[in-house]
C-alpha cells in the first residue's frame, strides 16, 4: 500500500512573499495536489527579532488568493499542531537534549567574527565550515569563558559523507566535516537553529516529502544525517530552481517590486500562475491559467532544474 504524501511549504514570515517563495510554493503544491496528499502549511518564525505575526496572515492571505490551499497548519489546525516554530520549542529541546546526553553537543564561545574568519569563504551558503575550534577546550577553559558569554552550541559532526538522491536535481553528497564542520544547533541568546527545528518539525508531522529553494540543497546533509542520528524518518528532497534577477542575485525580500502587495496590484493570480508555471517548465507559453488546472499538466519530468534568470522583470510580471 503507497503512503500518503504528505508535503509542506514552511515560509519565514519575515517579510512579503516574492517570486520566489511563490515559485517554491506552487511546486509544493502541485507535487501534492498531483498525489492526493496533503499539504501543511507550517509558520516558521523561529527567529523573534525578524518575524512578525502581520507577514504570517499576510503571506496567508497571499496563497489563498493564488488559490493554493493547505489541509492542515497555519489558521487550519490538524493533528500535528502547533503549526508555528515559536509555539513548538518542546520538541526542539527534547531533541537537543537526546544528542546532548549523548556527548554530541558542545558549547562555542567563538563570536561571529571568529567564526567568519576561521571559515573557508566558498563553502555552503557563504557560511564557510567550522574548524572546530571550541570543540576541544577543556571542563575548566569551558567554566571560565561561560562567565563571560553565552555560548551558542554545536553538533558535533564525524568525517563521513552524507549522500542522498534529490528527486529533482539528482545525486548530492556532502562530506560533513569539509562541508560544514559542526554546525549550530541552538544559538547563543536561546534560539535553536533553523536545521534542528525543520528535522523536529518534518518528522513530528510526518512530512514524506519536502519541496523548496535549491539555496537549501546544501542545508540536506546536515538535515540527514540529524535525522540519522534521532532515528527519525527522513522524507525525500526535491530542491526547486532559484529565480534570480538579471545580475544574478536570488531574488529577495528586498526585490520590492517583485513581491506579492506590488504583484497582486499588476496581476491576476490566473497570469501569475502562468508565467510561474511556463518558468518551471509546467507550460508552452506563459498564459493565464488557475490553480487547479495546473494540477493535471504536473509532473517532476516536466520542472526544469537550472535557476531561471528573470530578465526585464518587472515588465514580465
Ligand atoms: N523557512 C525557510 C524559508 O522560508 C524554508 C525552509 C524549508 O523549506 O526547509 O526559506
Amino acid at each position: 500500500m503507497s503512503q500518503t504524501v504528505r508535503g509542506r511549504f514552511a515560509p519565514s514570515p519575515s517579510g512579503r512573499m516574492h517570486l520566489g517563495n511563490l515559485f517554491s510554493a506552487l511546486l509544493a503544491w502541485l507535487s501534492v495536489r498531483s498525489a492526493g496528499g496533503i499539504m501543511v502549511l507550517r509558520i516558521e518564525d523561529l527567529d523573534p527579532d525578524r518575524c512578525r505575526e502581520e507577514y504570517a496572515v499576510q503571506l496567508a492571505d497571499d496563497l489563498r488568493w493564488l488559490g493554493l490551499d493547505w489541509d492542515e497548519g497555519y489558521q487550519a489546525g490538524g493533528p500535528h499542531a502547533p503549526y508555528r516554530q515559536s509555539q513548538r520549542t518542546a520538541s526542539y529541546a527534547a531533541a537537543f537534549h537526546t544528542l546532548q546526553e549523548r556527548g554530541l553537543i558542545y558549547p562555542c564561545f567563538c563570536t561571529r567574527a571568529e567564526r567568519l574568519a576561521a571559515s573557508a569563504p566558498h563553502l555552503g551558503q557563504g557560511q564557510g565550515a567550522y574548524g572546530g575550534k571550541c570543540r576541544s577546550l577543556t571542563p575548566r577553559q569551558r567554566e571560565e569563558l561561560s562567565a563571560c558569554r553565552h555560548p551558542s552550541w554545536r553538533l558535533q559532526v564525524p568525517d563521513q559523507t552524507a549522500a542522498f538522491q534529490d528527486g529533482l536535481q539528482g545525486a548530492y553528497a556532502e562530506n560533513l566535516l569539509r562541508g560544514c564542520g559542526d554546525f549550530i544547533l541552538r544559538r547563543s541568546d536561546g534560539v535553536y537553529a533553523y536545521q534542528l527545528a525543520v528535522v523536529c518539525d518534518d518528522a513530528d508531522m510526518e512530512i514524506t516529502q519536502v519541496v523548496r529553494g535549491r539555496d537549501l540543497l546544501s542545508s540536506t546533509p546536515r538535515q540527514l544525517y540529524l535525522y540519522q542520528l534521532l532515528g527519525r524518518k527522513a522524507p525525500q528532497f526535491c530542491h526547486v530552481p532559484l529565480l534570480l534577477s538579471e545580475d544574478g542575485r536570488r531574488l529577495s525580500k528586498r526585490d520590492g517590486d517583485l513581491d506579492m502587495g506590488a504583484l497582486r496590484e499588476r496581476c491576476t493570480p490566473q497570469a501569475l500562475l502562468g508565467r510561474l508555471a511556463y518558468l518551471a517548465g509546467l507550460l508552452p507559453l506563459p498564459e493565464p491559467v488557475s490553480a487547479a488546472e495546473l494540477i493535471p499538466l504536473f509532473s517532476w519530468e516536466q520542472v526544469r532544474k537550472e535557476d531561471v534568470t528573470l530578465s526585464d522583470t518587472s515588465d514580465a510580471f
